[in-house]
């Protein structure tokens, strides 16, 4: 079977009815990963030993837990996320060594819903970026094209699904962190609603924006892993306390009478042209099929960006002070009696840190300081309020809002690492989502003629990811682009 053949929900039947063992599944996807790796890098940690082990664990129970949805589904975990004794990195030198004393709440539940975690995935540092270059460990390259980069900040997890090492992956989405990489990669990629998912565990960036969520090659996988991650945590107070309804009852999705708005901004220029056939030819198919699609005004989603660019390094210069040398991670070696604790912060902190990090801190810090904090961070929060407003509003007329996940394909590597403005302006079309909480999905929208990958985001009403799962198993019916494969990693 050609290794992207595999999906979440296949591999659960075969293991349940005893057509695969978890054993053989979980060899499968390690030998995949041990003869394809040195030329991604989508891994920080492979685990080759307790992924077996694990998978053993699951054949000796599957009498018992031949219920468990996702049994003997190996699954590969983003590197900002708590596995207890695994290496934990989120992409910095800072945490080099660190093995957490405990489970994330999605890590528990996936454990708990009989998955085998293969490895974790790198990452741009503490997520912030758009191209897994910030990375001290290391860039992850594009399956589609090595010289490109896979997206990011989750690019290891969306690399990880395209190359087929893995049915899916767990990424965090601050600002597009799950969307960009899977439209980039060419698959899927859910950010849940705000308080979907549990945070417990996840290695907080912005805490007001950051969600964890699911990349997957199916609609209906993304529905099937989002399915364990959700629900209430009484570890999160942000967790909501509603149970997610039940997904797997979304499908064949019929987007009959379903209403999608377009705003005017995702057709701006600037956009690719190659992005916007792409962007058209998907409500094409979507109105053939009976969706009314239709325009909606979004006047103040112009200033996200700007806004998103003041909140996240806002909130992560706070989330960052607790990197200090002292509790966990790397600590500066000191060498004479004078150096005091003030030293060691410093000087832990500069080593610790790469660059972009450092200057999300001095961004951040600076908002938040005295006779800046009105003109700059409660503005922003002001204009935040009012971009969700414009969403609520066209939430009256339409199920979900359509755009283009990003502006262009993936660039080349090396192209915007100089040019911070150039990486952040790439996140136009992702950032509200995340600024008003809302649920968003990346869809695969088919390739460029150069063969990169294009894809197509909607957005949705509070809690309503379910509308989302409806319209993009709709559209993946009809892809003639699904069964498309990097052809290097086919
Ligand atoms: N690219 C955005 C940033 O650099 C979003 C990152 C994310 O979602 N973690 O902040």
């Amino acid at each position: 079977m050609a290794p992207g053949a595999w999906t979440v929900t296949g591999i659960r039947a075969a293991v349940a009815g005893g057509d695969l063992s978890a054993r053989e599944v979980c060899a499968h996807y390690l030998d995949r990963i041990a003869a394809t790796d040195g030329r991604l890098h989508a891994f920080t940690t492979v685990l080759r030993e307790a992924a077996l082990a694990r998978a053993d664990e699951v054949d000796a129970r599957r009498a018992s837990w031949r219920d468990r949805p996702l049994l003997g589904v190996p699954i590969a975990v983003k590197d900002v996320i708590c596995t207890r004794g695994v290496p934990t990195t989120a992409g910095s030198r800072i945490l080099a060594g660190y093995r957490p004393p405990y489970d994330a709440t999605v890590v528990s539940r996936l454990l708990d819903a009989g998955a085998v975690i293969v490895g974790k995935t790198n990452c741009d540092e503490f997520a912030m970026g758009s191209s897994t270059e910030h990375s001290a460990y290391g860039p992850t390259r594009n399956p589609w094209a090595l010289d490109r980069i896979p997206g990011g900040s989750s690019g290891g997890a969306a690399a990880a699904v395209a190359a087929g090492q893995a049915p899916a992956s767990i990424g965090t989405d601050t600002g597009g962190s799950i969307r960009q990489p899977a439209a980039l990669c060419g698959v899927v990629g859910l950010k849940p609603t705000y308080g979907r998912v549990s945070r417990y565990g996840l290695l907080a960036f912005a805490s007001s924006l950051d969600q964890i969520g699911p990349l997957t090659w199916t609609v209906a996988d993304a529905a099937a892993v989002l399915q364990v991650l959700a629900g209430p945590d009484p570890r999160d107070a942000t967790a909501s306390t509603e149970p997610p309804p039940d997904l797997s009852r979304l499908f064949p999705g019929n987007v009959r009478g379903t209403r999608i708005g377009v705003p005017r901004v995702a057709l701006a220029d600037g956009v690719d042209p190659e992005v916007l056939d792409a962007f058209g030819a998907a409500l094409a198919m979507l109105s053939d099929r009976g969706a009314e699609v239709c325009d909606v005004d979004l006047p103040h989603m112009q200033y996200a960006v700007p806004v998103y660019y003041l909140v996240a390094p806002a909130e992560a210069s706070s989330n960052l002070a607790r990197y200090d040398g002292v509790r966990y991670g790397h600590r500066a070696k000191l060498d004479g009696a004078a150096a005091g604790v003030s030293e060691m912060y410093a000087r832990t902190r500069s080593e610790g840190f790469g660059a972009e990090v450092k200057r999300r801190i001095m961004l951040g810090t600076y908002a938040l300081s005295a006779g800046y904090y009105d003109a700059y961070y409660v503005h922003a929060q002001r204009v935040r309020s009012l971009i969700r407003n414009d969403f609520d509003r066209a939430f009256a007329a339409v199920d979900a809002v359509a755009m283009p996940t990003t502006p262009t394909p993936a660039f080349r590597i090396g192209e915007r690492i100089d040019d911070p403005l150039a990486m952040y302006l790439g996140d136009v079309f992702t950032v509200s989502a995340n600024l008003t909480g809302l649920p968003a999905i990346s869809l695969p929208a088919g390739l460029t003629q150069a063969r990169l990958p294009i894809g197509f985001q909607l957005v949705g009403r509070p809690f309503d990811e379910a509308t989302l799962l409806r319209i993009g198993d709709a559209l993946e019916r009809d892809a003639p682009w699904s069964d498309e494969r990097p052809p290097a990693f086919a």
